[in-house]
């Protein structure tokens, strides 16, 4: 089963990036082709029938599998940066992260008023960064058609969060 194949290949490190936190890391899937492309096809095909213009990827690991997701349903790829990354005019918004704080940024031509919008994120903890996100679209006038993230860390506290944008979320591990 996927879950358990992500499960096995996802390390954890303990106290990274800061003492006491106990740090996912999704690298060694990232080394494993055939799981990456796993990966892929099955966000693809939860995804089926849902019509979505573009995915959003969240800096930086949303970034990995977002654009081959994006590729793969043939749509484009919106990159959601932290501060001062972004090259054209962009907007902002800040958030509290599981550790520290910080802001993210998108393009304010990333996609026209009314497009549908994946968010995606390697990871759910919290859900602080994808609701910083979701405010980014729809600042901009998108719709959040939903959320797809590899693996989420505390699903059922996020989920509430998340619900107020979109109820389609979907998380391969847990
Ligand atoms: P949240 O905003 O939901 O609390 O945290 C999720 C964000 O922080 C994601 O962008 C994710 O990449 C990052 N993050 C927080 N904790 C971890 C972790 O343990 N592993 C990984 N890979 N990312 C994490």
């Amino acid at each position: 089963m996927l879950e358990d194949r992500l499960k096995s290949v996802i390390r954890d490190i303990p106290d990274f990036p800061q003492p006491g936190i106990v740090f996912k890391d999704i690298t060694p899937v990232l080394k494993d082709q055939e799981l990456s492309s796993a990966i892929v096809d099955e966000l693809a095909k939860r995804l089926e029938g849902m019509e979505i213009d573009a995915i959003a990827g969240v800096e930086s690991r949303g970034f990995l599998f977002g654009m081959m997701l994006a590729n793969k349903l043939g749509i484009p790829f919106i990159p959601i940066r932290k501060q001062g990354k972004l090259p054209a005019k962009t907007i902002a918004e800040s958030y509290k992260l599981e550790y520290g704080q910080a802001t993210i940024e998108i393009h304010e031509d990333a996609f026209v008023p009314g497009s549908r919008i994946l968010i995606h994120d390697d990871l759910l903890a919290t859900g602080g960064t994808v609701v910083a996100a979701s405010k980014l679209v729809e600042k901009l006038e998108g719709v959040v058609v939903g959320y797809a993230f590899i693996i989420s860390l505390d699903f059922l506290h996020s989920l509430g969060r998340l619900t107020r944008f979109s109820d389609n979320i979907i998380a391969l591990a847990r």
